[in-house]
């Protein structure tokens, strides 16, 4: 019996190293984040390169961002009066107005929303909104995993026959996974993926 009995580890703790497309050439680039102070390792505290060896594409600091936006507007309706709260589905581009009709009066009127990037869509990186490189479809899931160490860490978690969930550790990466990859019979296929994934990265070449 394969015992998995590494530590709880949180999605986060494998972030420091993110294989991403690169936006300009669409090769693997990279999304390397040192985290100066441990003991407050939040995300503003961080400092993320996005580096790409083919097209020497260099950015810093997040100021970028590749990913979607949402735009959310708060404020009373422009005709009765009547708050309009609305948050809007992730956009490619952010713009100065949303048009939206007030819930009460019906009213269409143009609102000035705040946007705020769009870090739910778990198959892109944090701090720059890229597509992760390390992603594959599992039936109509998507399998997506930051770097090597993270798939080494869910492979290790899928081998184990005997997996302790003792519920001590609620905010894990292998608590939080879904239940297609925790069940038992996508096993097989899961292991399949992983290594094609695998395979995949390492046929890169002058990484
Ligand atoms: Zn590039
Ligand atoms: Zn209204």
């Amino acid at each position: 019996m394969i015992r998995f009995d590494q530590p709880a580890y949180p999605t986060a703790y494998f972030s420091d190293l993110v294989y991403a497309i690169c936006p300009q050439c669409r090769h693997v680039a990279k999304v390397e984040t040192t985290i100066h102070n441990q003991a407050k390792a939040i995300l503003s505290k961080r400092q993320s390169v996005l580096s790409c060896k083919y097209c020497g594409l260099v950015q810093v600091n997040n100021q970028k961002w590749y990913g979607t936006y949402q735009g959310f507007v708060n404020t009373p309706c422009g005709n009765c009066g009547s708050r309009v709260l609305f948050t809007s589905k992730p956009l490619k581009k952010t713009s100065p107005l949303l048009t939206i009709s007030c819930e009460v009066c019906k009213k269409e009127k143009a609102y000035q929303p705040q946007w705020f990037r769009y870090k739910n869509d778990h198959s892109k990186e944090p701090y720059y909104g890229l597509d992760v490189f390390l992603q594959i479809g599992v039936k109509n899931h998507t399998l997506w995993l930051y770097n090597l160490k993270h798939l080494q860490y869910l492979k290790d978690y899928i081998v184990a026959s005997l997996r302790e969930d003792d519920g001590r550790h609620k905010y894990s990466m292998i608590t939080n996974l879904p239940q297609w990859v925790k069940s038992a019979k996508n096993r097989d296929l899961i292991l399949k993926k992983l290594h094609r994934l695998e395979q995949t990265y390492h046929a890169i070449p002058n990484k």
